[in-house]
C-alpha cells in the first residue's frame, strides 16, 4: 500500500470518531454522545495532550529553573486549564515532563494556585469521589483519596512554601500530583470502571492512531512533493 492509498483511506473512514480529528465537525460532534462532545472539546484546546499519549505515563524530572520561560508555560497553562473549563492541569498534560501542576477550584483569578517541585503529605479517612480528567475525555473513575493534603512546594521564585489543604482542593492536588509521577486515573480503575470506560478508552486510543497515521501521511506527502520539485 502506498502512501496516497493509505491517506484516501483515512479520509474515508466513515466513524464518527473522525469527527473529532476536526476542528470544522465540532459541531457535528456535539450532536453526539457526551464522551464524543468531551473528546471534541478537548482536541480543539490547542496543546492538550490525550490519553494514551506516553508522556502522561512518564515519572516528571524537579524543576531546576525558576525563570521566564517556566513563568510563561505555567501562565499558559492556567488559560488552557481555565479555555477547557478544568480545575487542575499538570505539565505533562501539555507535554512537559517537569513537576508542576497549577489549580483553580473557583475560577476566579485571584485564586490561581501553582505547585512546583510539589511533595505531599496526606491524611484522615480515604473518601470516594468520581473523577474526570481533561486528557481522558469522556471518562470517569470512582477514586478514593484523602480528604487532608500538607504540601510542600516552590513558588514561581523558586520560595520554599507549606501549606494545607482540605476537601475538592486536597482532592484535586492529589489528582494532578499523581501526573506528575506518570499516574492517571486510569490506573485507579476498578473492575467496575474498566467495564464502564472500556468502549470510550479505545475509541481514544483510535483516534490517537488514526492521528498519528494522518501526520506520518501528510510529512511523507510532503517530503515526496519536496522532491519532485
Ligand atoms: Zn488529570
Amino acid at each position: 500500500m502506498n502512501e496516497n492509498t493509505a491517506l484516501a483511506e483515512i479520509e474515508q473512514i466513515p466513524i464518527t470518531d473522525e469527527l473529532a480529528l476536526k476542528n470544522a465537525d465540532r459541531s457535528k460532534a456535539e450532536n453526539e454522545s457526551p464522551e464524543m462532545k468531551e473528546i471534541a472539546t478537548a482536541k480543539n484546546i490547542r496543546k492538550l495532550v490525550l490519553y494514551p499519549d506516553p508522556i502522561l505515563k512518564k515519572e516528571c524530572k524537579k524543576v531546576e529553573k525558576f525563570d521566564s520561560s517556566l513563568k510563561s508555560i505555567i501562565d499558559e497553562m492556567l488559560s488552557i486549564m481555565r479555555e477547557s473549563g478544568g480545575i487542575g492541569l499538570a505539565a505533562p498534560q501539555i507535554g512537559i515532563s517537569d513537576r508542576f501542576f497549577v489549580c483553580n477550584i473557583s475560577g476566579k483569578p485571584e485564586d490561581d494556585m501553582i505547585f512546583i517541585n510539589p511533595k505531599l503529605e496526606l491524611s484522615g479517612k480515604l473518601v470516594s469521589g468520581v473523577e474526570k480528567c481533561l486528557s481522558i475525555p469522556g471518562v470517569s473513575v470512582e477514586c478514593k483519596r484523602y480528604p487532608k493534603a500538607k504540601v510542600t512546594y516552590k513558588d514561581l521564585n523558586g520560595n520554599e512554601m507549606v501549606q494545607e489543604f482540605t476537601g475538592k482542593m486536597a482532592i484535586v492536588i492529589q489528582h494532578e500530583y499523581e501526573h506528575t509521577i506518570g499516574r492517571t486515573i486510569t490506573d485507579r480503575m476498578n473492575l467496575t470502571d474498566q467495564v464502564i470506560n472500556k468502549r470510550q478508552l479505545d475509541r481514544l486510543k483510535k483516534i490517537a492512531q488514526l492521528e498519528k497515521e494522518k501526520q506520518e501521511g501528510l510529512r511523507k506527502k510532503a517530503e515526496q512533493e519536496r522532491r519532485i520539485k
